[in-house]
């Protein structure tokens, strides 16, 4: 579907829960009260809403939350979203805790592509970041696993003082393995609206000292927030998604569904549309498609984080669906 912008509507990003087994401090609050599970989509409703959007001709799923890989049967959902005609790729977001037992099981349901949140490599720091006093995951053997069970991987690491030291050392991830190293300027949303984010510009300059021939990548994907860099010395390359210093709007492809299903055509405004409620109500495919593309209408030119308008989202990132 194209919308008033001319922008191709063509990638969906679910959120299928709230709940995480960490606290990044620019995510969400320490102690969260959650939503219940009454309030959650279920599985049938979203593989519904994914059909329903993919004759509108979404083609990319990614499963996100929350921490996705603490919704029972994840595998299953994403099984049940790869059989769906029309859609080519389901990728997911996850901090990487559990990913290493599911992983077998995501690949059998046929995950096509995982993106790591790997803020930081340092394990005091990592924990001092996620709230957490589990151990840090061994991110390279991580990685490494994912790469070797055949899926597209990229490491997301938000950009914030406290993990300045591990720019380099994230970087370096993708010396020796096949992945894309992808540093995302933190968004005013949530806690995010109160500690302040380094910017992307400042990774490259502080990258390039030890890999100088840094350059744009050839192949550039048109839809991404992200602007690849290549280095000879890198397998990977590496990513920068600057929101807060260079807006993408204008190429953006994405809408994205809430776990308590509202459509949101962008992240930064709270607006959205209601799609549970119709769903439980018992609403025809067509009547879903039909509210479906007024929401996609009003998809807004570009975000408001740099001018917050009353309509601005309010929600913490784990409630929203990053
Ligand atoms: N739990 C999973 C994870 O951490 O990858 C998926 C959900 S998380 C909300 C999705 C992504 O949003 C993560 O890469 C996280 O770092 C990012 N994120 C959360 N809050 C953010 C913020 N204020 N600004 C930028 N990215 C943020
Ligand atoms: Fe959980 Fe992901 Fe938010 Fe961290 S960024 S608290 S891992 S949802």
């Amino acid at each position: 579907m194209i919308d008033r912008f001319g922008r191709e509507i063509s990638y969906l990003r679910i959120s299928i829960t709230d709940r995480c087994n960490l606290r990044c401090f620019y995510c969400m609050p320490p102690h969260p009260e959650h939503l219940c599970h009454a309030d959650i989509l279920t599985y049938e409703e979203i593989v519904r809403t994914a059909e329903a959007a993919a004759s509108l001709g979404i083609t990319k799923i990614r499963i996100t939350g929350g921490e996705p890989l603490v919704r029972r049967d994840c595998a299953e959902l994403i099984a049940m979203l790869k059989a769906i005609p029309g859609i080519r790729t389901v990728a997911m977001t996850t901090n990487g805790i559990l990913l290493a037992d599911c992983l077998p099981a995501l690949c059998r349901a046929g995950l096509d592509a995982v993106n790591i949140s790997i803020d930081t490599v340092q394990e005091a720091r990592w924990r001092a970041v996620t709230r957490s006093d589990r151990p840090m995951p061994d991110w390279q053997s991580l990685l490494n696993r994912c790469v070797q069970s055949g899926l597209r991987t990229k490491v997301n690491a938000v950009l914030m003082k406290e993990t300045r030291g591990d720019w380099m050392v994230l970087a370096a991830l993708a010396e020796s393995l096949t992945v894309d190293v992808r540093f995302i300027e933190q968004m005013p949303i949530g806690r995010g609206a109160v500690s302040e984010s380094e910017c992307a510009g400042e990774v490259l300059r502080t990258l390039r000292t030890r890999w100088p021939d840094l350059h744009p990548a050839s192949d550039e994907e048109k839809s991404s927030p992200a602007r690849y860099y290549e280095s000879a010395g890198l397998t990977g390359r590496i990513g920068l998604i600057a929101p807060m210093t260079h807006r993408f709007c204008e190429s953006c492809n994405r809408i994205r569904l809430t776990s308590t299903g509202q459509l949101k055509p962008c992240l930064s405004y709270e607006t959205g549309t209601d799609l549970r409620e119709l769903l439980r109500a018992g609403a025809s495919d067509g009547e879903l498609r039909e509210v479906m593309c007024r929401c996609i209408d009003k998809k807004p030119k570009q975000h408001c984080f740099a001018d917050p308008t009353e309509a601005a989202e309010h929600r913490t990132m784990n409630r929203i669906g990053g």
